[in-house]
């Protein structure tokens, strides 16, 4: 059974996307290590780089090119500041050098050793092999960016049967969300409670809540600078940002200093029954245009996704429980975590291989449940409410347009938003008992809808939108 943390399925970043940007970068990070592990990486004259399938369909977009840079020349997706990435771009692409992992200058010629194929490996959609001329010989390394900044590589994907094998040491492992109601029954603990167990089995109390802390106050600046930065995006689309606009509007005069300040300030502000749902989307709108121009963001479960479980978080904080503190911070995250994982188990996260119902369906899901937990549900309700957000988003396509992810994305992170605090209110009043499509029943659906899409609407930019409307239209 595959052992994922919450840590894995929300983890600090630079956008726009976890599977073409965060996972490329740490592919690069991965070969990096490996060819230490084997002694290469001092012999190394020269490499280049094989972008496969929606990797490079999409890759232009979705700054996978700069991504593999980056992870190339040792910088840290975490904590690089923002400022210096178009600075190490820059540098690359003059001198026609790469300094590899910051330690050795190599030649690298960004448009002929970044190369991008069409062929889509058998594996996965998101392919990227990595080769280093050593002594007139060439080693390959072949990764799969499999969707929220996960990684595997390609010795791994031939286990088996053709299947990942994964040891857990959770002391209550789940695969399904009947396994999770069981842990909560024999514990008598909410969801949260069974997820943070697991999390003390491999990290102390300490560190689960510093690294949720560091995960909360990276969610709250992305939707701070959001919510403070005007222009248009870049891109080619020329889209406007419109979190600046609408933030503009419904803050009004108040002031403050700081992104702290600025959540006190909202909770304190009267906010008028139709002004909820502007203050939900416009953090929404926030968080993935910061993940359209490069920011930093928290990948929750995929960066496409990324202002969903922000802006439903800030809508308990703002709206519903103006006393809430790092507590109900933690649990909210715990579960949208668990609920992730269960998508990722059972389906998958990446748009590459199930469309945008594996972005925005699942954050939707993830966060319909942990609001439902916050809202006082029982462990069955969570479960019901995550249901019905997934239920709602079956189907959806992943047709960004030109590749970038801004058009319909962002957007889409207020729909998804909206939909999960109308699924977490659904389920407070459903009877599970009364249920007749269970959780884990739509995480199959949603996998053998995935299976039965067309490729081209599974983030290829050669259907939908992508095609309905081209960049000359923008
Ligand atoms: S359409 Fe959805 S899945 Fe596709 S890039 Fe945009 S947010 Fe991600």
């Amino acid at each position: 059974m595959e052992c994922i943390s919450v840590f894995d399925m929300l983890k600090i970043g630079i956008g726009p996307s976890s599977s073409h940007t965060l996972g490329p970068w740490r592919a690069a990070e991965r070969w990096i290590q490996e060819l230490k592990a084997k002694n290469r990486f001092e012999k190394v004259e020269k490499i280049t780089v094989d972008l496969y399938g929606s990797l490079s369909l999409t890759g232009k977009g979705h700054a996978t090119d700069y991504a593999v840079l980056l992870g190339l020349s040792g910088a840290d997706p975490e904590h690089v500041p923002v400022d210096n990435i178009d600075k190490i771009i820059a540098t690359i692409k003059s001198s026609n050098t790469l300094n590899f992992n910051n330690e050795k200058t190599l030649p690298f010629h960004t448009k002929e050793d970044i190369i991008f194929n069409r062929k889509f490996l058998p594996f996965h959609a998101n392919g990227i092999s990595f080769s280093a001329l050593i002594n007139g010989r060439n080693y390959k390394s072949t990764y799969y960016s499999i969707g929220g900044g996960f990684v595997v590589q390609e010795e791994r994907k031939v286990s088996k049967a053709n299947k990942i094998i994964f040891y857990c040491t959770f002391p209550y492992p789940v695969s399904y969300g009947e396994e999770l109601l069981k842990f909560c029954n024999q514990l008598s603990l909410p969801i949260s409670g069974v997820v943070l167990e697991n999390e003390k089995s491999i990290r102390d109390i300490d560190s689960v809540d510093f690294e949720l802390k560091r995960i909360w106050n990276t969610m709250l600046e992305c939707m701070y600078t959001g919510c403070h930065t005007e222009g248009n995006l870049p891109g080619g689309l020329n889209v406007r940002r419109r979190a600046f606009d609408m933030h503009k509007n419904l803050i009004g005069e108040h002031t403050y200093e700081n992104p702290q300040e600025w959540l006190e300030t909202i909770r304190k502000t009267e906010v008028k029954f139709r002004q909820i749902l502007k203050w939900v989307s416009c953090f929404a709108l926030a968080v993935n245009e910061v993940n359209a121009s490069l920011g930093r963001v928290v990948t929750a479960p995929t960066n496409g996704s990324a202002g969903v479980i922000p802006s439903v978080l800030m809508y308990y904080l703002v709206i519903e429980n103006h006393e809430a503190d790092f507590e109900h911070i933690k649990k909210f995250l715990l579960v949208a975590g668990e609920i992730g994982s269960i998508f990722k188990k059972g389906a998958t996260i990446s748009a590459a291989m199930g469309g945008c119902q594996a972005e925005i369906g699942v954050s939707s899901a993830m966060a319909a449940g942990a609001l439902c937990e916050l809202l006082g549900g029982t462990p069955e309700q969570v479960l019901v409410a995550a249901e019905i957000a997934m239920e709602h988003h079956l189907g959806l396509t992943c047709d960004p347009i030109g590749g970038l992810v801004q058009i319909p994305c962002i957007e889409r992170n207020s729909m998804g938003a909206i939909k999960a605090i109308n699924a977490a209110e659904l389920a407070l009043d459903t009877d599970p008992k009364n249920v007749k499509v269970p959780l884990d029943k739509v995480v199959n659906t949603m996998w053998e809808t995935a299976k039965d899409m067309n490729t081209k609407y599974k983030e290829t930019s050669e259907g939908g939108l992508a095609i309905g409307v081209n960049m000359a239209d923008c």
